[in-house]
């Protein structure tokens, strides 16, 4: 038996808003580090100023892209590490690095109500408090 490795070397957090794109990457150039980086960059390709998507395959075919994940540009096709922001060819082009975008807190509405609740039990003859879910404090008290 040939144990069979899948591991997953792909990006997490992609993030593209149109300005700033995104995500948590190893490093698909060699200039990087192969383990997880987050990056944000600019969403513009510096050779051609187009637009940016994210794009993860294996190595082979026609769609030449990377495992671990990358930026394209959507105009001219040039493809730029997810990590580090290099070129993959050696133009020498680099994508601009972005502070991260700003998450909006997102707003609640309601006020949660508190799911449990302390309760008296004893136990073995001596008190405790515990605390548990509200359904099974109810099923208790009533
Ligand atoms: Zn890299
Ligand atoms: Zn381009």
């Amino acid at each position: 038996m040939t144990p069979v490795s899948f591991a997953y070397d792909g990006a997490y957090n992609v993030y593209d808003d149109g300005k700033t794109v995104g995500c948590t990457a190893k490093c698909s150039c060699g200039m990087g580090s192969y383990s997880y980086y987050t990056a944000y960059f600019v969403d513009a390709c510096p050779a051609c100023g187009g637009n940016l998507y994210f794009e993860q395959g294996a190595y082979s075919g026609p769609a030449y892209t990377s495992p671990e994940g990358l930026w394209a540009c959507s105009w001219c096709d040039r493809d730029y590490c997810a990590q580090c922001g290099k070129i993959h060819s050696g133009e020498g082009y680099w994508l601009y690095a972005s502070d991260p975008p700003i998450f909006d807190e997102p707003v609640k509405e309601e006020k949660e109500e508190p799911t449990h609740k302390k309760v008296n039990v004893k136990i073995l003859g001596k008190e405790h408090t515990i605390t548990i879910e509200n359904k099974y404090a109810k099923a208790l008290v009533e």
